[in-house]
C-alpha cells in the first residue's frame, strides 16, 4: 500500500514492485497489491510477477464500475478481494453480508468472467464491544456470513481485517490478543480462509484462562446485556498473553531515596508526596532531598533521555514528579531563606516566544527538558516585547536566551531581537527554535543580525546538548566556532544556489498562470450563500475526525498513526501517551472542558488578476472584499503552471458565476481555565497534553466543517462518503488553503477573512499584531472548489510582485517587504 498523502502512489508502487523483483527469495512470494486508487493498482499488477492479489473492488460505485474493474483484473490474471460493499454503504448485518457477497459473485462470475477460486470476500470485521447497541452483532454476523458463504458460493475464499473488531479495547494488547484468538478459533471453523493479522499478537485458543475465554464468546456471540461490561471488568487485569497482572509494587520496599529516584524515572506521582515528605523528615535540611535523591533521579532520566533510551512524554511525566516533590519541599525551604532553583542550576535560560506570536507547546517541552536537567529556565510566556526578554536576561544575569515562534512573522521578529541584542552590546547565545525556523533563515536572516552566537535548536532531545555545551567551559568555544563556521557555510550555497535559481518576470509568470477552459466548467452554486455559524459544535463528533499522527509528532515520536503504536522502539511509549490522550479527551468531552465555535460563509466571487473580488450578492455588483494572492515565479518546465489561487476562480471577464468559501474555527475556548488548575499543580505533562489535544479537536473541526461544506452548504459533493484516512489524504474535490501557509503565505490576508466572517464578534476568536490566532487551538482559510484547485507553494518570489502586490494591498514597499521577508527571493 503505498496511498499515502506525501507518495505519488503509482511511482512509489512501480519503484517498489521493481526493486523487490530482483530478490530472489522475494519473488516466489505473491504480491497482494492494496490501494484505494484504481490507477495505483494498475500499475502495481503491470509491475508483478506471476499472479497477485488486489485489494479491494466492490460495488460501492455500482455494477458497471465494478464489473470494468472486474475485467480488467481478469486480463491480468490476478485473485481479488471483494469488500462487501454496495451502492448503499457497508454491508453491516449478517444478511446484507450475504446478500452483497452473493450478488458481487453472480455479477463477477457471470457478467466479468471471473473464475471463483480468483474470488475472496471480506464480509467485513468491524469493532464490538464499543458501548453501541448496533454494534453488538458484527462478529457473531461476520461469522455466520463467512459460513454461509463458503456453503452456498462454491470455490470462493473468505478473508477480513482482523484487528478492527477489538478497537475499542486499543491499548490493552493482553485483551485484544485474546479476543484475536478466540476470533480466529470460530471464524476458521466456520471456514475462514486468511485474515490479515499482526502475527504476534495471536495467541492459542487453549491457553486462554477460561474465565476470560467465556467473557470474551459472550461478546462475540452477543450471549448477554451485560457482556461488554463484564469483559471490561476484567479488562485492567489482564496483560501480554491473556494472563492477568498484578501491579508490581516490590519496588516500594526499597528505601526512600531508591523509591523517589525510581518515582522520578518512572514518572508515578502517587506516593511521591509521602515520600518526600519522609526524605525531608530523614534530613538535615530540605534543600538536600533535592540535591540528593532527587537530582540523582533527574539525572538518570537525562542521561536515559540524551542516549534515546528515554522519550519525551516520559521525560515530561518525570518532571511532573520532580515540581510536584519540589513544591511540597518550598514551603520548608522559604523558612530557611533558600530558595530551590536557584542554589542548585548550573545555568539559566531566559525564554520566551516572541511579540506577536502565541504558540508555546514546542517552548513548554523544551523548557521542562532543560529544567530536568538541572537548568534554571525563566519563562516570560507568549507575546513578549524584545525590551522585556533583553531586560529580564540582563537582569537576571542570564547564560542564554531562547526564543520560540510558529508563525512566519515571528521569524522577522527574531531578527528584530537579534538586533536589539546588538544594540545593546550584548553577547550571550541567542538560541532559536520553533517549527517554521530553520537552519537556513538562521544563518541567512538572523545571524547576521547579531555579534553574539545564535544557535538553532531543532527540537527538544537536541536542547539539552546545546545548552550544556553553552555552559561548559571546555567546550564552549570549539563549539560556538564550529556552529559559525556551519552557518557561514550554510549562507555561501544559498547565495550560489540563489544566483543559480532562475526566475520568471511576474508578467511571465502570469502568462504561464494556470488557464481553466472556463467555457467548459461551470461552477457549482452554493446550496447556503452568506455566513452559517456554529455554536457549542459537538465536541464527540470531532474526535471521530481527529488525524493523530501529528499528535505524535508534537511530541517528538517520529511515525504514523497508527502504526506507531506498534513501533519497536517508541511503541509503548506511543501507546502510554495515546493512552492519556484517550482518558483526557474523555473527560474533555464528558465535562465540557472546551468549547468548540465556527464560523462559515460562502459567497459569489470573481478572480481579477491575481486577487478574487467577493460580492456581497448574485447581483455581483458590490465588492465585499478583495483577497490577494502571490503567484509562483520559479522557471518550470514540461509546460507546468505558475500557480497562484486566484487561478482557480473564474475571472470576471468570462461572466461566469463563480463562487468561494472561508471559515474560522476554533476548539480552544475555556481552555485557559484549564491550564491555569494544571499550572497550579505542577502539572506540566496535563498542560502540554491539553493544548496539544485542543489542537488536534481545531484541525478535526476544520476537516468536519469542509466535508460539510462540500456534502451540505456549498453542496457540489452531496454523495460524498469518505472515512477518516481519506480525508487525511484529501481524497476529496477542493481544497481550504490557510494564510500563512505555502500557497498564500501572507498572514495579513487572515484580518480580511476574518472581517468578511465577522468572526471576533460571532466567535470570540482573534488575531494579534502579526496575526496569530487565538485561542491558538483555532485554524483558518478559504474554500476553493474547483476540481483542478491544489496546494502548492508559491517559494520565493522577485521584486516586481513584491511591487505590485504593495500597491494591490494599499502597502508602503517596506511593509511588503517585512510581511513578505520570509518568501523574498532578493535582499531588499
Ligand atoms: N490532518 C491535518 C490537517 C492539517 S494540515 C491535521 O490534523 O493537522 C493540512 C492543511 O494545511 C490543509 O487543509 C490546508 O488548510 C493547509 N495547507 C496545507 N498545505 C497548504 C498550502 N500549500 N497552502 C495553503 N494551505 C495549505
Amino acid at each position: 500500500n503505498m496511498d499515502d498523502a506525501m507518495l505519488d502512489g503509482e511511482q512509489s508502487m512501480q519503484a517498489l514492485l521493481r526493486m523487490i523483483a530482483g530478490e530472489p527469495d522475494i519473488t516466489r512470494v505473491p504480491v497482494m497489491i492494496d490501494s484505494s486508487k484504481w490507477s495505483v493498482i494498475v500499475t502495481g499488477l503491470k509491475n508483478i510477477q506471476g499472479k497477485g492479489v488486489v485489494n479491494s473492488i466492490s460495488l460501492k460505485e455500482g455494477e458497471d464500475a465494478f464489473v470494468a474493474q472486474a475485467r480488467e483484473l481478469k486480463r491480468f490474471g490476478a485473485a481479488v478481494v471483494v469488500m462487501a460493499f454496495d451502492e448503499t454503504g457497508q454491508a453491516d448485518s449478517y444478511q446484507r453480508m450475504v446478500e452483497v457477497c452473493t450478488r458481487s459473485y453472480r455479477i463477477l462470475t457471470e457478467r466479468a468472467g471471473m473464475a471463483p477460486n480468483d474470488i475472496i470476500f471480506d464480509p467485513n470485521i468491524l469493532p464490538i464491544a464499543t458501548g453501541i447497541d448496533e454494534h453488538r452483532n458484527f462478529s457473531k454476523d461476520y461469522i455466520a456470513a463467512v459460513a454461509e458463504i463458503k456453503r452456498t458460493l462454491p470455490g470462493v475464499l473468505t478473508s477480513g481485517g482482523l484487528s478492527n473488531m477489538s478497537f475499542s479495547f486499543r491499548g490493552n494488547d493482553g485483551v485484544r490478543e485474546a479476543m484475536h484468538s478466540v476470533f480466529l478459533f470460530h471464524a476458521i471453523e466456520a471456514g475462514l480462509d486468511m485474515a490479515i493479522v499482526n502475527a504476534g499478537q495471536i495467541g492459542i485458543y487453549g491457553e486462554i484462562p477460561k474465565d476470560l475465554r467465556d467473557r470474551i464468546e459472550d461478546v462475540l456471540f452477543n450471549r448477554r446485556d451485560d457482556a461488554t461490561d463484564r469483559l471490561l471488568a476484567v479488562a485492567d487485569e489482564v496483560q501480554g498473553g491473556g494472563e492477568r497482572k498484578a501491579e508490581d509494587l516490590t519496588w516500594r520496599e526499597g528505601s526512600v531515596t531508591e523509591r523517589l529516584i525510581h518515582s522520578l524515572v518512572n514518572g508515578i506521582n502517587e506516593f511521591i508526596i509521602d515520600d518526600t515528605e519522609e526524605a525531608r523528615l530523614g534530613a538535615g535540611r530540605p534543600i538536600e532531598v533535592i540535591e540528593g535523591p532527587l537530582m540523582d533521579g533527574m539525572n538518570v532520566v537525562g542521561d536515559l533521555f540524551g542516549s534515546g533510551q528515554m522519550f519525551l512524554p516520559q521525560v515530561v511525566k518525570s518532571a511532573r514528579v520532580m515540581k510536584q516533590s519540589v513544591a511540597h519541599l518550598n514551603p520548608f525551604m522559604d523558612a530557611e531563606q533558600l530558595e530551590a532553583g536557584s542554589q542548585r542550576a548550573k545555568g539559566k535560560i531566559v525564554m520566551a516566544t516572541v511579540k506577536g506570536d502565541v504558540h508555546d507547546i514546542g517552548k513548554n517541552i523544551v523548557g521542562v527538558v532543560l529544567q530536568c536537567n538541572n537548568i534554571e529556565v525563566v519563562d516570560l510566556g507568549v507575546m513578549v516585547p524584545y525590551a522585556d526578554i533583553l531586560d529580564t536576561a540582563e537582569r537576571e544575569k542570564a547564560d542564554m536566551i531562547g526564543l520560540s515562534g510558529l508563525i512566519t512573522p515571528s521569524l522577522e521578529e527574531m531578527c528584530t531581537v537579534a538586533r536589539e541584542m546588538t544594540r545593546r552590546n550584548m553577547n550571550l547565545p541567542l538560541l532559536i527554535g520553533g517549527a517554521t525556523t530553520s537552519l537556513v533563515h538562521t544563518a541567512v536572516k538572523i545571524a547576521p543580525n547579531y555579534n553574539g552566537p545564535t544557535l538553532r535548536v531543532s527540537d527538544a532531545s537536541r536542547a539539552v546538548g546545546v545548552v550544556n555545551t553553552l555552559l561548559s567551559e571546555t567546550a564552549r568555544g570549539a563549539f560556538i566556532e564550529n556552529q559559525a563556521g556551519e552557518q557561514e557555510a550554510v549562507r555561501n550555497q544559498y547565495e550560489t544556489h540563489k544566483s543559480e535559481r532562475a526566475s520568471r518576470t511576474l508578467d511571465a509568470a502570469r502568462a504561464a498562470g494556470f488557464d481553466c477552459d472556463w467555457r467548459k466548467y461551470s461552477p457549482p452554486r452554493p446550496k447556503v450563500l452568506g455566513i452559517t455559524i456554529f455554536d457549542n459544535y459537538d465536541l464527540a463528533d470531532l474526535v471521530t475526525c481527529i488525524d493523530w499522527t501529528p499528535f505524535f509528532r508534537t511530541w517528538e515520536l517520529k511515525g504514523t498513526y497508527p502504526s506507531i503504536l506498534d513501533d519497536p522502539a517508541a511503541g509503548s511509549v506511543a501507546r502510554d501517551l495515546f493512552d492519556d490522550a484517550q482518558t483526557m479527551l474523555r473527560r474533555i468531552v464528558g465535562e465540557r472542558w472546551l468549547t468548540a465555535r465556527a464560523v462559515i460563509g460562502l459567497f459569489p466571487a470573481n478572480s481579477v488578476g491575481d486577487d478574487i473580488e467577493v460580492y456581497t450578492d448574485d447581483r455581483r455588483r458590490e465588492v465585499a472584499c478583495t483577497f490577494h494572492f502571490l503567484r509562483q515565479q520559479m522557471v518550470k518546465s514540461g509546460g507546468r503552471n505558475n500557480l497562484c489561487l486566484a487561478d482557480f476562480v473564474a475571472p470576471r471577464a468570462t461572466g461566469v458565476q463563480d463562487y468561494i468559501g472561508g471559515f474560522a474555527v476554533t476548539a480552544g475556548l475555556g481552555i485557559e481555565q484549564r491550564l491555569a488548575q494544571f499550572a497550579a499543580e505542577h502539572d506540566d505533562y496535563s498542560e502540554i497534553l491539553l493544548k496539544a489535544l485542543a489542537d488536534r479537536l481545531a484541525e478535526a473541526f476544520a476537516e468536519r466543517m469542509h466535508e460539510r461544506v462540500r456534502k451540505e452548504f456549498w453542496a457540489y459533493d452531496p454523495g460524498e462518503s469518505l472515512g477518516n484516512q481519506a480525508l487525511i489524504a484529501e481524497a476529496y474535490r477542493g481544497i481550504r488553503p490557510a494564510p500563512g501557509y505555502p500557497a498564500c503565505p501572507d498572514h495579513t490576508e487572515k484580518g480580511v477573512l476574518f472581517d468578511l466572517l465577522d468572526v471576533g464578534p460571532t466567535t470570540g476568536m482573534a488575531l494579534t499584531e502579526s496575526f496569530a490566532m487565538i485561542p491558538t487551538a483555532a485554524v483558518t482559510g478559504l474554500y476553493f472548489a474547483h476540481p483542478d484547485s491544489r496546494y502548492f507553494g508559491v517559494g520565493t518570489f522577485q521584486h516586481d510582485q513584491v511591487a505590485d502586490y504593495a500597491e494591490r494591498k494599499g502597502w508602503r514597499l517596506d511593509e511588503a517587504e517585512r510581511w513578505l521577508a520570509p518568501n523574498l527571493g532578493y535582499t531588499p
